[in-house]
């Protein structure tokens, strides 16, 4: 199995990235992020209690984000392995996440953080809302307040990653396609480990 996580800060590209390595390597992507926005949209009772959260630029519950990840860990039980897209993104997700991988065999390969000039993300953001019509995107407030959360409560989730030897950073501001061709060199890199 291969495991990936892509980490960095909102607006750093991880969905667009995304999309480009999964379908390279034949792997599901589990954006806890879409989930909880196709959650939201159905009016399902756990998209009822994140859509403020989450409007308000919070993070939802730990129990939440985690029973998101089982529940499509069990829908893709056979995949070639998969791409975490926005989770772990606190200590506690990432403490438990080796336990909850390794009931279905895996393990995390490689963390790839994708790092993004502040300027630069609220600029992307402000764009991106203007086609998604995200409501977290709208208000530079909000967003500034997303990226204060992910300083204070994320980027310490890298440390973990370090520590085991399993991290490994990108230049986020540039090509598209510069930044992809360096995840998958990373990729196969750590695949091979
Ligand atoms: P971003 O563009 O900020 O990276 P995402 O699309 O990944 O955002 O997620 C949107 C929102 O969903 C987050 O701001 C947060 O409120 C919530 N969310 C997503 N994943 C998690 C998680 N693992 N833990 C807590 N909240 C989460």
């Amino acid at each position: 199995m291969l495991n990936i996580v892509l980490f960095g800060p909102p607006g750093a590209g991880k969905g667009t990235q995304s999309q480009k390595i999964i379908n390279k390597f034949n792997l599901v992507h589990i954006s806890t992020g879409d989930i909880l926005r196709k959650a939201i949209s159905e009016k399902t009772p756990m998209g009822i209690e994140a859509q403020k959260l989450i409007d308000d630029g919070n993070y939802v519950t730990d129990e939440m984000a985690i029973a998101i990840i089982k529940e499509e860990l069990d829908r893709h039980k056979n995949t070639n392995g998969f791409i975490f897209d926005g989770f772990p993104r606190t200590k506690y997700q990432a403490e438990t996440f080796p336990k909850l991988l390794s009931e279905y065999g895996g393990d995390v390969n490689v963390m790839i953080s994708l790092e993004v000039e502040e300027k630069n993300l609220i600029n992307r953001l402000i764009n991106r809302a203007k086609d998604s019509g995200r409501p977290d995107d709208r208000k530079e407030e909000i967003i500034q307040k997303r990226i204060g959360i992910y300083n204070d409560r994320t980027v310490l989730v890298s440390d973990y990653y370090k520590t085991l030897g399993k991290h490994q950073s990108i230049n986020g501001d540039g090509e598209i396609d510069v930044i992809f061709e360096e995840i998958c060199e990373t990729i196969e890199r750590f695949n091979k480990i």
